[in-house]
């Protein structure tokens, strides 16, 4: 066989072997570009829209409470227009949308990337971002207490100043929770901000002092190297006396906090309560 010819048999199979192996979930020939159009301060309503997708029948948006959003996972929404506003339910977490689009056959043209957001008690709705730079500056699960609840986190809140003044729950702005003022992804953990306001009815006014803390900041204040400040499920309330403090262990008893940090621990200042290994039944990795 001539050089040249053999060129030609190699390229042939190559190109066969190519397409032979492209996994059938390429098979869609077009790609969604979906997004969250804008937050919602109250009413837990989700706003998305994407790109429209040439010869679709009609659009299955599926959702699930972890980042790998399938077709497997839960169908939240089937329309023909490329845009969606809907009520979720009451339920606080994080909540993650990807769209499926649809010939008038079933066959799948096109999907989306994966969108996400986080609810509140209030009815906030927050966007989520990967903030890739972020992540990175977070410890190694490996030499954490306990890897399954130490896992870097991927997705974040975006925070912007009308995030910041806006209400997570009726006693707490979200700023409250975050003391660093020049960030604009951090993690305030749904269900800690139920619980604080539940010690709040309980207890009466109550300041927070410390919330969400990056590495990089947690690291400058001296806080342990795995510390929840980091992954939005701790929280510091002032406590300038022994029986502030102990009041405050009682008011947010009922709610099973998994550390409550000694109060000479914490230099006689403020309760520190976390929910590290809470099953939240969401997740941001
Ligand atoms: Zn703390």
């Amino acid at each position: 066989m001539k050089p040249y010819i053999r060129l030609v048999v190699l390229l042939f199979a190559m190109s066969f072997l190519f397409f032979a192996m492209t996994p059938t979930s390429f098979a869609a020939s077009q790609t969604i570009t979906a997004q969250i159009t804008s937050n919602s301060t109250t009413g837990f309503l989700l706003s998305m829209n994407w790109s429209a997708v040439t010869g679709v029948d009609h659009y299955n948006v599926h959702t699930a409470n972890d980042p790998n959003v399938t077709s497997a996972d839960t169908l939240w929404a089937t329309v023909t227009t490329n845009s969606l506003n809907q009520t979720m339910t009451s339920t606080v977490g994080y909540r993650y949308f990807r769209v499926y689009a649809y010939d008038s056959a079933g066959a799948l043209l096109a999907y989306s990337n994966v969108v996400g957001v986080a609810k509140y008690t209030s009815g906030l709705v927050v966007k989520m971002k990967q903030d890739s730079a972020l992540t990175s500056t977070y410890p190694d699960p490996a030499g954490s207490p306990n890897p399954t609840y130490y896992q870097k986190p991927v997705w974040f809140i975006t925070v912007d100043s009308t995030i910041r003044n806006s209400n997570v729950a009726p006693n707490f702005q979200m700023g409250e929770f975050i003391s660093q003022t020049s960030l604009t992804s951090a993690l305030v953990d749904p269900k800690l901000v139920e619980h604080c306001q539940n010690a709040r009815n309980r207890y009466g006014v109550m300041v927070v002092n410390s919330g969400y803390r990056t590495p990089a900041y947690n690291q400058s204040l001296g806080g342990a190297t795995y510390s929840r400040h980091m992954y939005g499920d701790a929280v510091d309330i002032d406590a300038n006396t022994q029986s502030e403090y102990d009041a405050l262990v009682n008011v947010f008893a009922p709610e099973n906090p998994d550390y409550v940090e000694p109060y000479s621990l914490g230099g006689y200042n403020h309760y520190h309560g976390d929910w590290r290994y809470e099953a939240k039944g969401y997740q941001n990795w």
